[in-house]
């Protein structure tokens, strides 16, 4: 079978492997789409996995089950997370499922961008679903990204009323607002540089967008909300000063999400006094568990996230370095999934 090994960020070589040989507890899948993530893209974060067949977002066609599955069966449709949890452990009873240590060394072999994938025992009993018939393997490709939205918002702790403010709207904030519409927030305000993406979360709800080029984002928050700034603030972005620009702009008694990782070396400056008096809580939110997989098929099912509204770019496997290339770039695009035949 072909798969797309990443060395570098400009380096993508398809390569040709066996087709892996299906154990008990295990399946086989045909992959049918997979997305690509904003990590996929994240230069450093990439640098310390390469050489790697990437791609976590897939959703295919069972082709072939071990020994013991009963839940699966050739020609069923499926979205698989790359990692599950083993259920059992401490983290695991907490739910704090990405703590797991199976959760982390958990993955499908090789990755998404290949013809076909493994599913180990653990990913196939512990988080993989079946596509409803009216999914596309497009929509089920979102299963995965939509998750880490879902458990973002609820350790946000957004509640219906309250103001929230997004910045950055890759695919991940415009999830975040239409996630954050639905949840029956009071105003929906979103920040991105590209009026792309600004035109695109406005269609997805958002009541207010604003483009940091042309001033200071605290101030129109401030404004907007009379001094009382936004309940919930989401740093899409794992820079320093996005952060510290959602710090600015939170309530007091209000939450910060810290979506995305940065670099191990960099540090932010706080000030105690302020989170302090302020009642600050700042909440890291890491990808995504069992638990949130599951209410992100019921979204996509409620079409409160649909392909046709996020996946703005196809490629056929064979042009996936232009797949990469697109995503990577982050301009007039949110989602870029890559489709095989
Ligand atoms: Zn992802
Ligand atoms: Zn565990």
């Amino acid at each position: 079978m072909k798969v797309a090994r990443l060395y570098d960020s400009t380096d993508i070589r398809f390569e040709e492997e066996p087709v892996p040989q299906v154990g008990p507890g295990e399946a086989l899948v045909r992959t049918r789409a997979c997305g690509i993530c904003s990590g996929d893209v994240m230069g450093w974060y990439m640098k310390k996995k390469a050489p790697l067949v990437f791609g976590h977002e897939p959703a295919g066609e069972v082709v072939a089950v071990g020994a013991g599955v009963t839940n699966f069966k050739p020609g069923d449709r499926i979205f698989v997370h790359h990692h599950a949890p083993c259920f059992a452990c401490r983290a695991c009873q907490r739910g704090q499922f990405v703590q797991c240590s199976l959760w982390r060394a958990s993955r499908i072999v090789p990755g998404g961008m290949a013809e076909y994938f493994l599913v180990p025992k653990e990913n196939l009993s512990g988080d993989t679903l079946h596509l409803p018939a009216e999914f596309s393997f497009e929509d089920g490709s979102l299963v995965e990204p939509t998750a880490c939205v879902v458990k973002s918002l609820r350790r946000s702790g957004l509640q219906s009323g309250e103001r929230i403010l997004i910045i950055g709207l890759g695919i991940m904030g415009q999830l975040h607002v239409a996630l954050a519409r639905h949840t029956g927030a009071e105003a929906v305000i979103a920040a991105d540089f590209v009026p792309y993406r600004r035109e695109k979360a406005r269609g997805l709800g958002a009541d207010l967008v604003l483009d940091p080029a042309q001033g200071s984002i605290e101030e129109a928050i401030r404004e907007q909300t009379k001094g009382e700034m936004a309940e919930v603030v989401i740093v899409g972005p794992g820079s320093i000063d996005a952060m510290e620009l959602g710090i600015r702009c939170v309530a007091p008694g209000g939450t910060v999400v810290l979506f995305t990782a940065s670099p191990p070396e960099a540090t932010l400056a706080l000030l105690p006094y302020h989170l302090y008096f302020n009642e600050i809580r700042l909440i890291p939110s890491y990808s995504c568990g069992p638990n949130d997989t599951r209410e992100a098929l019921y979204l996509i099912r409620e079409e409160v996230v649909k392909a046709e509204k996020f996946i703005t770019h196809r490629f056929p496997f064979t042009a996936v370095q232009a797949a990469y290339q697109n995503a990577a770039q982050a301009r007039d695009s949110l989602k870029t999934v890559v489709v095989f035949p």
